[in-house]
């Protein structure tokens, strides 16, 4: 076994219950690492701290898997930790779809599986948990019996450990594009060629809380994807609605769905939204409730001045498009971005955009991506309704 011990002076950070070790909080190892074995951790005068996976070649060199000396890391801990994760999404309501495993939040780091009714998509980002792929997918079936299991590793972190981007099937082959049901609406995803797993499930509650303030509304979405939030909107009783994404693929999903909701107030366009927020807000376009949910802008914190510039542009443009006692609804799905931060600039663009707020509600994204304190990476999506005046 190998083990790793922390330097005397490291911080609280790992003793308080954050599963990374980096490298440079090591005193030393013993024992050699290829990458992807379990070690061990102490601290510098011998204590456990706690058992991981390891691997030399990333920044982070261990992360953390149980903190019990008793548990060892073997099939059975992947059947029982992936039945507690279950466990949990059931006990707060979340069953046909949801967040299965939430990596970190749900103390495997590095692991997300996501349930569509009966499918799962699967993404094991570190090569420590990746070798795991076997027993996570025995589990997977001997909990569920599912209809498919699908691997979503097209991402591109995979690379920083070493590993190759991939994607298929870790079931017999079946159809991939999959039919759900939220808040009584029915979307497709497709869990081979969609973004991410396939579909957003953080937002499940948030486009919930859209419900009273489309009713009888001229309604834009901008970053539509599949037209979730859009389609709700329309279902709700928008008078019109109108949703805008740069992918085609995106769009033609998009129209898809609302026909598959049989609704006919609804529209899609294929456009890039800067030029279009841009260009509409100088034609003096209005709108009783503009809806954003932008990608990342940053996935670094050296880029981070440059997302904030496009957090705050979008959200200075769409405000300008808002008629006075309309609505904004604005998102952050990135956690370099702070709640406090976000609240900032959203603020900042209604100074620059000389219309008064009022914040109506400040959501984070639904209980099956629990949020751990001292965890920051678990607590990243800012989801705000506001009142523009
Ligand atoms: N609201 C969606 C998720 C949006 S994800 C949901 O709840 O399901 C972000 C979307 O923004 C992606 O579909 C991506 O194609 C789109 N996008 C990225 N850059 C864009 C741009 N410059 N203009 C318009 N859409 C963009």
């Amino acid at each position: 076994m190998i083990k790793v011990f922390l330097k005397r002076k490291i911080s609280h950070r790992i003793i308080n219950g954050h599963p990374w070790v980096f490298a440079n909080e090591v005193e030393k190892i013993e024992g050699e690492s290829a990458g992807g074995e379990i070690a061990e951790v102490y601290t510098q005068d011998k204590k456990f701290v706690g058992r991981g996976y390891i691997n030399p070649k990333s920044q982070i060199l261990v992360r953390l898997l149980t903190r019990n000396r008793a548990e060892e890391i073997n099939e059975k801990f992947f059947i029982d930790r992936i039945q507690q994760c279950w466990e949990y999404r059931k006990k707060t309501g979340y069953t046909e779809n949801c967040r299965l495993v939430f990596g970190e939040a749900d103390s495997l780091s590095q692991l997300i599986i996501d349930k569509f009714n009966d499918y799962f998509v699967i993404q094991t980002l570190a090569l420590g948990i990746d070798v795991w792929k076997p027993a996570i997918v025995k589990a997977i079936n001997q909990i569920f019996q599912p209809k498919g299991i699908y691997e979503r590793n097209d991402v591109p972190v995979r690379e920083l450990e070493g590993m190759l981007q991939q994607k298929g099937f870790l079931s017999e082959p079946f159809d991939t594009k999959i039919l759900i049901h939220e808040n009584g609406l029915k979307f497709y995803v497709d869990i081979e060629n969609g973004q991410k797993t396939g579909y957003f499930l953080d937002q499940q509650d948030n486009r919930r809380a859209i419900r009273h303030i489309v009713k009888d509304a001229e309604v834009l979405g901008v970053f539509t994807y599949t037209g979730t939030f859009e389609i709700h909107a329309a279902h709700y009783g928008a008078k019109s609605v109108l949703g805008i994404d740069i992918s085609e693929n995106a769009v033609k999903q998009a129209i898809l769905n609302a026909e598959l909701n049989n609704l006919k107030n609804i529209q899609f366009q294929t456009a890039n939204a800067f030029d279009l927020l841009k260009q509409w807000s100088k034609e003096e376009r209005k709108y009783d409730v503009v809806m954003l949910d932008p990608p990342a802008f940053t996935k670094s914190r050296e880029t981070l001045p440059k997302a904030d510039t496009g957090y705050k542009e979008i959200n200075l443009r769409a405000k300008k498009l808002i008629r006075p006692g309309g609505f904004l609804v604005t998102s952050s799905c990135t956690n370099l971005v702070s709640p406090e931060l976000f609240l900032q600039i959203i603020d900042e663009a209604a100074t620059d955009a000389r219309r008064k707020i009022r914040r109506v509600t400040f959501q984070t994204q639904s209980a099956d991506h629990p949020v751990i304190p001292g965890i920051e990476t678990t607590h990243y999506l800012k989801f705000l309704i506001l009142e523009v005046q």
